[in-house]
């Protein structure tokens, strides 16, 4: 990865090199933390952070779903992330921002209510997360063997840091079956998300996507439902089965560092024509004119660091 200058720890700029914690740190042991991914796009008029306080908001409440009590207000969060940005004197396309709050050192065994919780946000520059050539012409993605953990044994609306061990398993298992990306059903069958993004498919013209039952509650899912429907598709949200999305029309994923990645292929069976399909292209087109500020009509979802 590329390393920035700075680091912001529990209220303070820290160098990156020097932002560390010690090996008895609670999370490391028993994976109750919580994170975000945020971006920020060098727009004409510098860097604007893409839907800053709708991210922060999320991970207060992931934090409260959780039992993490953040010692930080979003407003606090957020002017954070705009300083760290300013700080690091980026001069890349886009800046990843990563903010989270984990338990920190002093008390071990699982009741957490005592550990102390420690609040960091670390940013630097990321190319595409699913690879250039993913974005122009589609990516393989396979349902995995894992299933989403059902709504009765965990929290998949907490963007929490255990949810991640079930993410990683589904992806480790697509990329080594030759695949590029994980798609998980829930525990019914129907398609919950991908390992780090949200499942859309066209079909007949109309663009479908699942409902959060058993997914995080994307903030650019909710993005492009909004853009697409200002678009005149029309969008449908409901349950989707294995079946359906192998004769969808065009499918891609979602997500803050997906963007909107298009899917050629899903378990052995072509999507379509095989590439980036028409309506995955006006969209993830419209995606990057709105967080580059190119337009005028989506102004409100940009910070501005400068
Ligand atoms: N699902 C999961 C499991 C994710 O990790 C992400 C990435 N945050 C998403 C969906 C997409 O969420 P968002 O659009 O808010 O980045």
């Amino acid at each position: 990865m590329e390393a920035a200058k700075y680091i912001w720890m529990n209220g303070k700029f820290v160098s990156w090199d020097d932002a560390k914690v010690h090996v008895l740190t609670h999370t490391i042991h028993y994976g109750n933390g919580v994170i975000e991914g945020t971006k920020a796009y060098r727009t004409e008029r510098g860097y604007a952070i893409f839907r800053l306080n709708d991210h922060t908001k999320r991970l207060k409440e992931s934090a409260k779903m959780t039992l993490i009590d953040i010692p930080f207000s979003v407003e606090e969060l957020n002017q954070a992330q705009i300083d760290l940005i300013r700080k690091n004197e980026f001069d890349g396309d886009n800046v990843y921002l990563r903010p989270f709050a984990f338990l920190g050192y002093g008390v071990m065994g699982i009741y957490h209510k005592n550990v102390p919780v420690e609040t960091a946000i670390a940013a630097w520059e990321w190319g595409a997360y699913l690879g250039e050539e993913g974005m122009k012409k589609g990516i393989k993605l396979k349902i995995v063997s894992m299933t989403r953990p059902a709504n009765t044994s965990n929290m998949g609306k907490a963007k929490a840091t255990g949810n991640y061990l079930n993410s990683q398993m589904a992806k480790y298992e697509a990329i080594d079956c030759g695949y590029d990306e994980a798609l998980l059903l829930d525990d019914q069958g129907y398609v919950a998300e991908a390992s780090g993004a949200s499942f859309f498919m066209v079909r007949n013209g109309e663009l479908i996507t699942p409902p959060s039952d058993n997914a995080l509650e994307s903030i650019t899912q909710k993005t492009v439902i909004e853009m697409a429907q200002n678009m005149g598709i029309n969008v449908v949200r409901r349950r989707i089965t294995r079946e359906e999305i192998y004769i969808a029309d065009e499918a891609f994923l979602t997500g803050t560092a997906a963007e909107i990645t298009p899917v050629r292929l899903i378990d052995a069976r072509v999507i379509g024509n095989g590439a980036r399909g028409e309506m995955t292209e006006k969209i993830q087109s419209a995606y990057f004119d709105i967080v580059f500020g190119r337009n005028r009509e989506y102004e409100h979802y940009l910070t501005y660091v400068n």
